[in-house]
């Protein structure tokens, strides 16, 4: 009797006010999924970027957490006007800067049942379902980059960490040599350099060496290996690009992964913008030799339609990871279940993880892998005939891309580069506050350039077409 009266007393600390009834949650989803209906319906008639500075949202979000809540709706409200609607719209169709990505329905509803599910994808124990669905997922994109039955992989928050994955397991695989150098390109992104910052690599041991037309080559790589074991150092990892986010520019991975086997060097290949492209004929023969990589960097995020958060990391060999992250620990020794129940959060840094992989899951089951390489090959279209348009153009002048980005700059003639520079900046600004798409620049060999990255399923030529007119009549309107 007197355990139930305890228990019966239980129920009184649990009088806290963080619950809902089911009437109110339904009612407040049903809120929150018409708001974002009427968003992704209104989209491509609102201007691509939306932002306000330091002062003015200050004022609206400077506060005090409340004592006392707020009716929930009014709390919608104000996240979506004064928060959410101040950003770059990533996913509209005319939002072309930086690499952005444009989500399916499915995948943001998966987002949303992962966290409603309360789903921690740590170890399979604690979610096994999601833990399996992980490794159908990493399964697949083995087979699309084609690595080998025994490679394995993560999906991590986004190419960043899985290049930091990438690097440990690199390091760990070589030992942990104490004069360790890793190469790339002066084109690499930047993901690349903090990892090997990370890993402990010194700035001095990090060639960043010349690029040609944003490419890696081979010649120099070599060349440096030669040098650098002359001085006694150890070439550990080389890190190829599959579409460099500026140009997206594709480094000959076939004779890189070359002078990596002859060398005993790890081959990473950053395929972070690029991986998507493998889906289709064209990228798939522009992508040859990704196979030959001892790891892969691909953003779920970007060219294959997700919300953020969706990196992966993909290794050649699935124990990598696993020798370079697994660590007993007492408080989760009930979680090892045995070799063929890898937890997922022994091969990486994250102990509690959110569910991620259901999102590509759901949206590929949805719709099915036709769609997604329309969808991609649709990208490369476009930024095939932005290229035509551009060369065409009498102010515009088409300076390189490759994959879907197509980098260019105004150029009416008879100016020279300080003045193009300026009148660049000019134009780009105009687009800026007026324009009714969102682009950013680039610098390719040190010339200011324009950029479009056309990763987005619902992007049509119109789009890009009437982009590029407009860019135009600015420039028109800026030299005269
Ligand atoms: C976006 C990108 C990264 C970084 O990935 P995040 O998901 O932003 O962390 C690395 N490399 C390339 C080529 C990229 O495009």
């Amino acid at each position: 009797m007197t355990g139930r009266s305890a228990a019966a007393d239980s129920t009184e600390f649990n009088q806290n006010g963080l619950q809902m009834s089911a009437g109110e949650m339904a009612d407040l989803a049903q809120y929150a999924t018409e708001i974002l209906v009427e968003r992704w319906q209104q989209l491509a008639d609102e201007r691509a970027w939306e932002g306000d500075f330091r002062d003015s949202l200050a004022s609206l979000l400077d506060e005090d957490p409340p004592e006392e809540g707020h009716p929930p709706r009014h709390v919608i409200d104000r996240a979506v006007k004064d928060v959410l609607c101040n950003t770059l719209r990533l996913d509209h169709p005319r939002s072309f800067g930086f690499i952005p990505t444009c989500p399916t329905w499915p995948g943001v509803l998966a987002d949303y049942l992962a966290a409603g599910f309360n789903v921690n994808a740590v170890a399979w124990l604690v979610a096994s379902g999601p833990s399996q669905l992980e490794a159908i997922v990493v399964n697949w994109f083995r087979q699309w980059f084609g690595l080998p039955e025994g490679a394995g992989g993560l999906i991590t928050s986004g190419g960043s960490a899985a290049a930091l994955h990438a690097l440990v397991a690199a390091r760990e695989a070589a030992n942990n040599p104490r004069r360790a150098v890793v190469y790339m390109s002066d084109a690499t992104h930047s993901a690349q350099m903090q990892a090997a910052r990370v890993i402990g690599i010194p700035a001095s041991r990090i060639r960043a060496l010349p690029s040609d037309q944003g490419r890696l080559m081979p010649d120099s790589v070599a060349q440096a290996v030669s040098a650098d074991r002359k001085a006694g150092l150890t070439p550990m990892i080389v890190c190829a690009n599959a579409g460099t986010s500026s140009r997206g520019a594709i480094d000959p991975l076939s004779e890189l992964a070359e002078i990596c086997a002859d060398q005993g060097i790890w081959f990473h290949v950053d395929a972070a913008y690029g991986g998507g492209a493998i889906l289709t004929q064209r990228g798939a023969k522009a992508l040859k030799g990704i196979d030959l990589a001892d790891s892969i960097v691909f953003d779920a995020h970007k060219w294959l339609f997700q919300p953020y958060e969706g990196g992966c990391v993909l290794v050649r060999s699935a124990d990598a990871l696993e020798k370079a992250f697994a660590i007993q620990h007492d408080v989760l020794q009930d979680t090892v279940w045995g070799v063929k129940h890898a937890n997922p959060s022994d091969l990486g840094i994250q102990t509690s993880r959110s569910f991620r992989a259901l999102k590509i899951w759901m949206s590929i089951q949805t719709f099915g892998l036709a769609a997604f390489r329309s969808a991609i090959d649709n990208g490369l279209d476009l930024a095939e005939h932005a290229g035509e348009y551009i060369r065409a153009s009498s102010v515009l002048e088409l300076m390189g891309g490759s994959l879907s980005i197509v980098c260019f700059r105004v150029n009416p003639g008879g100016m020279d580069e300080d003045a193009l520079a300026h009148i660049n900046r000019v134009v780009l600004a105009q687009m800026f506050w007026h324009g009714h798409a969102f682009l950013s620049s680039t610098s390719l060999d040190r010339r200011p350039a324009l950029r479009l990255c056309i990763v987005n399923h619902t992007t049509t030529w119109r789009d890009v077409v009437e982009t590029l007119v407009e860019i135009e009549e600015w420039a028109q309107e800026a030299v005269s």
